[in-house]
């Protein structure tokens, strides 16, 4: 072999090798920011991007919209159909929502049944906007394949606020709405 072919070869080898932990780096980062059930952001990815929009805020007040969503009823959905129709349930859900968001917000399982979907640089009447016509688009989609099952979802909304010390005082409002919108009924969106 010249040297010229070995020069060659420890090009490609290179080439190759940054490739692999390109693909590598990209897959670990994809693991650590995933939901494994549904394809959405996790907790985790959902509550660190909050934390860059709260500093983000502080700095030139960009508004930052955080809404809450948790299943109706999601018992009864597993208690029906079972456990696996329940997970159908859960992945629908998700693919439907990150069909209906825009480019940078962020859908993010947030536990169980329960979703987040970080809104930034939105104001409070275009977040408003966005959590109606999910819920409303939700609750008139299909779900599970042959079976005439209807699911709703309650959503408390809020936005970050300038008395805000940390990120949880923006979670801790969107709860709140949450809860109220789940005693108001169900099916039902709060903004706070
Ligand atoms: P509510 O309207 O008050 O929210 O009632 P709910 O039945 O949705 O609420 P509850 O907290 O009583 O029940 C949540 C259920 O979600 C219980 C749990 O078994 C189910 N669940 C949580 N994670 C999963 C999951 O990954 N897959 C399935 N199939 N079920 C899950
Ligand atoms: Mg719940
Ligand atoms: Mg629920």
């Amino acid at each position: 072999l010249t040297t010229l072919i070995n020069d060659e070869r420890a090009v490609v080898w290179v080439a190759c090798n940054i490739t692999r932990r390109h693909l590598l780096e990209a897959k670990l980062q994809y693991l650590s920011e995933t939901d494994e059930l549904t394809g959405a952001y996790n907790r985790r990815k959902l509550l660190d991007t909050l934390t860059q929009s709260f500093r983000l805020f502080k700095v030139r007040e960009a508004p930052c919209a955080v809404l809450l969503m948790d299943i109706d009823h999601f018992k009864s959905i597993n208690d029906r159909f079972g456990h696996l129709a329940g997970d159908e349930v859960l992945r629908g859900i998700a693919r439907h929502a990150m069909a209906h968001i825009r480019e940078g917000d962020i859908f993010a399982r947030f536990g169980g049944e329960e979703f987040a979907l970080l809104l930034p640089n939105t104001s409070l009447h275009a977040a408003e906007n966005i959590a109606e016509r999910l819920r409303v688009s939700i609750a008139g989609s299909q779900f599970l394949l042959d079976q005439d099952l209807t699911v709703t979802v309650s959503m408390g909304l809020s936005l970050i606020h300038a008395q805000d010390q940390t990120i949880e005082g923006v979670l801790h409002r969107a709860d709140d709405a949450l809860y109220t919108a789940k005693h108001q009924g169900r099916n039902s969106f709060i903004s706070v």
